[in-house]
């Protein structure tokens, strides 16, 4: 070796070290330029140090080691400048992708992917897929596009259920994977398991129920820009962690521990989770914070890589979630089933806190590392909802000939981790009427009220699920206007216990009285309570047929019923001055609230806020000593006045806050502070806003408070309808031919009757007469049939009757003599020459057609009929008839 070889080999090794760093900072570099990120590994000098840079580098779910203060980190230009201020050595990880999908795919049929499953589908493949599914399935399946990417590609949902166009009262569960667009595991395997649940339904038990059961929603792809980044961009060939703004999705949500909160937890106002330099949540986060508002998603997972394991919440704090246990399970219970299906033994096996919680493939997220911002504790936190982070395969972005085992291990998992969905405590919080109600349903001394562990139930459909570890506890239930409830449960795990809850309105019932009409008439119904009176045609109907004191119905023809509720209405509150000038306006405060009392428990609906530009900014519900009572995040998307809805329960206090918890820098929301002083207390109801917390010469942001109305339970009005008299009857002719008729009433609603027999003199209120007429004839007979509210009715009856043979007159029997006429005791007949006595029958009838006399006796070709006497005076029908011409005559006879 001569000197100056020597020499040159201690320059190398002099320089080795920051040769190196020149290296990696060249390479870093070129892959920030190319990739728009950086992917590299680095020891920090110490724990505090560690945990410093930690929350502002995206640390790889692949190496992670706290005792060794190593981590494999991305960063983007920003945060890499960040870091390099630290000084600290590094390693750049040169090739981001693992493995290029060419490589192997090149010699597969275009249909690899979604036949044999082994490769990685185009992004036009998976947006055709991704349309087939809907449309060749539309019975079970619908495509949501929840928004759109930096570089315009879809973010898809698709939702799987029967009766899918439907809101049903089901739990909803949430997969979605590749947020981390170079985690890619997850995303065919998603793909593949939305086909398994859309060709196996109908033919597969373990499907059908899950489908029939649950609303499911998958999206195989949260960031398609970071999956399909690089030169050509519907492959996937150089994907990246980020998406096209460089932005680490997975530290892009609202974060309730990593905010300047107005009382303890201090904050930090590095707002890493935000991107300052859009000043805006990414489009892709904007649109799943969308949709998930837009849902009441009850269970989730995000799927991820670089990692074998199942990780549940918290990320942001080490502090256990109340329902810890319950996580643990579920989370072990998906790392069983997955390593015992698979044939690697070492597959999900991977435990970052044997120390505090051992259980191989299991991890509690901030134990293993800290992460602010993430999905999961935005959903978990936020949305009340419950979410783990599923580490599908150490290699990022799996071969594709690895996918099939990879669906074979983890295929019962999926379906498994759904049923978790409608496990728990489920049911239903209905008013008095069946009507859903928004409550919340609290486990007494289990939930932290500070974390959003409770749950509400639907206010549409009032369903809740509250997914919970086995045991016995006390839940209870709360709706402003009404009567709280609280029911011991006892919950069995991989069972649903199902409490059905109807909750008792605190506003007395209109007073209000039932009425009775005729048929085909109005009702003039009246009502007294003391706010508004809607009326329903339904009990459980949700538009009031009528809203006022009188309501007249239409015209009824059957009895009906109506109900009626009491809605006290409750005016808006607060300022309504909302225009300031350009002054009056604070940007980005996170500290500005607003100090009220509320005598009676509502619901805030609503408030107005006058912004200045698009941003972001959550509104908290909080006590008086500024612990949380709930939280909404706003999403601003332009400038002027909002409404923007909060649906807060608020609770009888003093002192609360309606509280900016954090906004989006740079974003102003105009205050007003021209009041000077002079217009606190704004009261108006139950509410009286009372200053703000800088002073009474300012008022903070919400303006024109809307307050939910509160009802009483629905008093029924039933109408009953008298229907009007049909008046009828049947008639039989006596036989015998003596002129009496059986009337039989066959009227309807009728309580009173009039006959007119229609022979002048005949008449009756008999229900059923019985009639006699004198003469042959064809009678009018009239009916009238009277119902003492509803009126008379009238039916006319031709009744023919003969008596005798009556209607057949005789001539000859006419040219009879009969005297005296008015008689005493005696009547002769003198039959002129022709008529043989001995053929004619004598018969003598009172006026209601009883017979009274027949005998009589011949003399002088005379008839005498005789012993008259004792007939009292009156009318009597004298009955002729000749069995020889079979003729017969009735006349009249008057006895003095
Ligand atoms: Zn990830």
């Amino acid at each position: 070796m001569n000197r100056t070889l020597l020499a040159f080999l201690l320059l190398i090794l002099c320089f080795s070290s920051s040769y190196s760093q020149k290296t990696n900072f060249v390479k870093a570099q070129e892959s920030l330029d190319t990739n728009g990120e950086v992917n590299f590994t680095f020891k920090a000098d110490n724990q505090a140090q560690f945990q410093e840079i930690i929350q502002f580098l995206s640390i790889s779910h692949k190496h992670v080691d706290k005792n060794k203060l190593e981590v494999e980190a991305y960063a983007n230009p920003e945060t890499f400048n960040q870091f390099l201020q630290y000084g600290l050595d590094y390693e750049v990880i040169s090739s981001i992708p693992e493995f290029d999908p060419h490589k192997s795919s090149s010699t597969k049929s275009t249909q690899a992917w979604d036949t044999t499953w082994d490769a990685y589908p185009t992004y036009t493949e998976y947006v055709a897929k991704m349309n087939y599914f809907a449309t060749t399935y539309p019975s079970i399946c619908t495509l949501e596009t929840i928004g759109t990417t930096v570089n315009g590609r879809s973010l898809f949902v698709l939702k799987i259920s029967d009766n899918v166009s439907t809101d049903e009262a089901e739990p909803e569960f949430f997969y979605s994977s590749s947020m981390h667009g170079d985690e890619l595991a997850g995303f065919p395997l998603m793909i593949r398991l939305i086909d398994y649940l859309l060709t196996n339904y109908g033919s597969d038990a373990e499907v059908d129920n899950l489908v029939n059961t649950t609303e499911i929603f998958i999206c195989p792809n949260a960031n398609p820009d970071g999956s399909y980044d690089g030169g050509n961009s519907n492959i996937i060939s150089n994907p990246t962690r980020a998406n096209a703004n460089g932005q680490d999705l997975n530290r892009n949500y609202p974060d309730n521990q990593n905010i300047g909160r107005i009382n303890g937890n201090g904050g930090n106002t590095s707002r890493l989770h935000y991107d300052s330099t859009n000043n805006h949540y990414e489009p892709e986060t904007e649109a799943f914070i969308k949709f998930e508002e837009s849902r009441n998603i009850v269970l989730g997972a995000n799927f991820h890589g670089g990692v074998e394991l199942v990780n549940y919440p918290y990320d942001n704090t080490y502090n256990e979630h109340v329902d810890h246990d319950y996580f643990e399970r579920i989370s072990v219970e998906y790392a069983t089933n997955v390593h015992n299906d698979s044939t690697d033994p070492t597959y999900m096996m991977v435990d970052y806190d044997s120390g505090t919680y051992p259980s191989p493939g299991v991890t509690h997220g901030a134990t293993w590392y800290v992460v602010y911002g993430g999905r999961q504790d935005y959903m978990n936190f936020y949305r009340h909802s419950k979410e783990l982070t599923i580490e599908l395969s150490d290699t990022k972005f799996l071969p594709g000939n690895q996918l099939p085992d990879h669906w074979d291990w983890n295929k019962q998992a999926f379906l498994d981790l759904i049923k978790q969905a409608n496990y728990g405590l489920q049911g239903s919080v209905t008013d008095e009427s069946g009507n859903p109600l928004e409550a919340n349903v609290t486990i007494s001394g289990h939930d932290d009220m500070n974390l959003n562990t409770w749950v509400t139930s639907h206010s549409q459909l009032g369903d809740y699920y509250r997914l919970l570890e086995a045991g016995s506890y006390n839940v209870t239930y709360d709706a402003p206007g009404y009567t709280s409830q609280t029911i011991p449960v006892t919950i069995v795990n991989n069972a649903a216990t199902v409490q059905n809850v109807t909750l008792a309105a605190t506003t007395a019932d209109p007073t209000a009285s039932d009425a009775t009409i005729c048929e085909n008439s109005t009702a003039d119904l009246s009502a007294a309570g003391t706010g508004v009176l809607n009326w329903y045609s339904n009990v459980d109907d949700t538009v009031p047929v009528f809203t006022g004191t009188n309501y007249t119905s239409p015209a009824l023809t059957s009895t009906t019923s109506y109900f009626v509720e009491d809605v006290i209405t409750r005016p808006n509150v607060g300022e309504t001055g909302n225009t300031a000038n350009g002054g009056f306006f604070a940007g980005g405060e996170n500290d500005r609230y607003l100090i009220f009392d509320c005598t009676e428990s509502v619901l805030l609906k609503s408030v107005e806020l006058n912004a200045q530009q698009a941003g972001e900014i959550e509104i908290q519900l909080q006590n008086s000593a500024g612990n949380l009572i709930d939280s909404r995040v706003i999403i601003v998307e332009s400038a002027g006045i909002k409404e923007v809805t909060l649906d807060f329960i608020v609770p009888v206090a003093n002192d609360l806050r309606l509280a900016s918890a954090e906004m989006s820098t740079g974003f102003n929301l105009f205050r007003n502070n021209s009041l000077a002083g002079t217009n606190y207390p704004y009261t108006n109801g139950p509410i009286t806003i009372k200053n703000s917390n800088v002073s009474t010469d300012y008022y903070y942001f919400f303006y024109d408070w809307k307050i939910a109305p509160i009802k009483s339970a629905r008093e029924e009005v039933i109408v009953n309808v008298d229907p009007l008299p049909v008046a009828n009857f049947t008639h039989v002719v006596n036989p015998a031919d003596n002129g009496e008729v059986t009337f039989t009433n066959t009227s309807s609603d009728a309580d009173t009757y009039s006959w007119d027999f229609g022979d002048a003199s005949g008449s009756s209120t008999d229900t059923n007469p019985v009639y006699t007429y004198a003469a042959s004839g064809t009678y009018d007979v009239i009916l009238t049939s009277t119902d003492p509210l509803c009126g008379s009715d009238q039916v006319t009856i031709q009744v023919t009757v003969t008596v005798g043979t009556l209607g057949l007159e005789d001539d000859s029997l006419n040219t009879l003599r009969i005297y005296p006429n008015p008689f005493q005791s005696e009547l002769v007949i003198a039959l002129p020459g022709g008529f043989n006595p001995s053929d004619l029958k004598i018969d003598l009838f009172d006026i209601r057609g009883r017979l009274v006399h027949s005998a009589f006796e011949i003399a002088n070709n005379d008839l005498q009929i005789k012993n008259l006497n004792l007939l009292s005076a009156g009318t009597y029908l004298l009955k002729i008839m000749d069995s020889e011409s079979g003729q017969s005559l009735v006349r009249r006879i008057i006895k003095q």
